[in-house]
């Protein structure tokens, strides 16, 4: 592997180099493109630093009580949710309870109205009549 590597595919063994994981030709030539390429070398300081960052976190665990808050606040979380759901639901019957009830009465309003309209046109028309 006597040519010259692109940008492009040193980033895609970037993650191999840093673990060693690529042949001595590869690991030459990715070596040498670091050492003259300002931009892949400090992306392989990012990568480098992460994988160090991650092996940190991969010694430690939660205690026990960490544990448990985090799980209790999961749960009280969820079970907020299904409130949220529940009380949604009952909101939007009661919009179409108050809706149906509106809905009703502007009739019987209505229909009283147009009684009443009725009965003093026959008022009116009879005390016309001689
Ligand atoms: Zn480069």
């Amino acid at each position: 592997m006597a040519e010259r590597l692109t940008c492009e595919a040193v980033r895609d063994m970037l993650s191999a180099f840093n673990d060693e994981e690529l042949s001595d030709e590869e690991m030459s030539a990715v070596g040498e493109h670091l050492s003259s390429c300002a931009n892949c070398s400090a992306e392989s300081t990012r990568i480098a630093d992460l994988k160090r960052l991650m092996q940190y976190w991969n010694g430690i665990s939660p205690s026990p009580s960490f544990r448990e808050k985090v799980v209790e606040r999961a749960q009280r979380e969820i079970e907020h949710r299904k409130m949220a759901r529940v009380s949604k639901a009952v909101l939007a019957v009661l919009a179409v309870i108050l809706l149906a009830a509106g809905a009703f009465f502007l009739g019987r309003h209505l229909k009283q109205r147009a009684e009443a309209e009725f009965e003093t046109d026959l008022t009116a028309e009879t005390s016309l009549r001689p």
